[in-house]
């Protein structure tokens, strides 16, 4: 990609899209385009095609979503699904319209199969039923991915998908009821430090396992493969490695000083027992995760608004 190469960045408010410029304007992108949701709604068709007929960029990253954690994806069933849609139809078919060549379309890993063999290979997109609570955002992001394969496959577009295991870091979304495991526990650990409570309460049974990647590695990613001019199949994103909840629980103690005890709340779910990455495709080209998860942790607190 050119310097001067117009990117816009969709979602560029949110934690992946501010860590997306960020690493762009790092790197000496000069031409980033951004609107705010108040500028641009990405559910309002006729406007975002009118967005990009008149702005043309030249690479556009879709980090825009309605995201969040098991509790929201599972009570909020219908927006995920319509508002997810809604936002892919708009920017790919708009892209498609306006004649935007490369596009990379941003996904998350909980598209697999619930009970798939892990670490997940890119393979095992439908080939089993999903994880109940996140069905519908699944069924959205898969929708998207398939919609950059037929613009691809009809169009001979460049409209690459590639999937992010969970992700955490600066501008997080910290509310207890929506937010993530990793920002809800940073928070719960730390007000309870502050209280001066003996305990702090985890949700499930603390044995599901997942993989945590650190935002700007995961921003690190997306530029290197568009750099690279990638525009082969889907590419899952992440470190390779995963943790318990009880061992990320623990972790989190460490990083905030807390030193009380964990009490497991068995009324909330536990969703996909795993949900490991393979990252095989990504390291064949050329990248690898940087940041640890005890590093991740200790940026991501410092940052944490709760504190400021
Ligand atoms: P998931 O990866 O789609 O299941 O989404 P989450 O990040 O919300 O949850 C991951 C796991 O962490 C699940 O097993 C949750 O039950 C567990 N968990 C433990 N404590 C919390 C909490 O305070 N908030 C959330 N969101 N999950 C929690």
């Amino acid at each position: 990609m050119d310097k001067n190469a117009k990117i816009y960045v969709a979602g560029h408010r949110g934690m992946v899209g501010s860590a997306l410029v960020r690493r762009l304007q790092a790197g000496g992108y000069r031409n980033i385009v951004t609107r705010t949701h108040a500028e641009l709604d990405l559910l309002d068709q006729k406007a975002v095609h009118a967005f990009l007929a008149a702005e043309k960029p030249d690479y556009s990253f879709i980090a825009a979503a309605k995201v969040g954690g098991i509790q929201a994806n599972n009570v909020y069933r219908a927006d995920f699904l319509y508002q997810n849609l809604m936002i892919e139809a708009n920017l790919v078919h708009g892209a498609h319209l306006a004649g935007v060549q490369r596009m990379m379309f941003l996904g998350s890993s909980c598209i697999y199969p619930r009970d798939c063999p892990q670490p997940i290979k890119e393979d095992y997109l439908l080939t089993g039923p999903l994880e109940q609570t996140n069905e519908p955002y699944a069924i959205a992001k898969i929708t998207g991915i398939k919609l950059c394969d037929a613009y691809n496959a009809q169009y001979g577009r460049q409209y690459v998908s590639v999937m992010p295991t969970n992700l955490y870091g600066p501008n997080d979304n910290y509310d207890l009821a929506t937010s993530h495991v990793l920002p809800a526990l940073l928070r719960k650990a730390h007000e309870a430090r502050e209280r001066g409570d003996s305990e702090y309460v985890v949700w499930g049974s603390g044995t599901p396992k997942r993989e945590f990647l650190y935002v700007d590695d995961l921003a690190d990613a997306c530029v290197h493969l568009a750099q690279q001019g990638y525009d082969g199949p889907l590419v899952n994103i992440g470190t390779g490695e995963d943790v318990t909840i009880r061992e990320l629980a623990e972790s989190v103690m460490k990083t905030v000083g807390f030193e009380g005890r964990i009490v497991f709340d068995s009324s909330k779910p536990d969703g996909t027992p795993r949900k490991l990455l393979d990252v095989s495709r990504l390291a064949s080209l050329g990248w690898r995760a940087k940041t640890s998860l005890q590093d991740g942790l200790r940026l991501t607190y410092e940052t944490a608004p709760f504190r400021q």
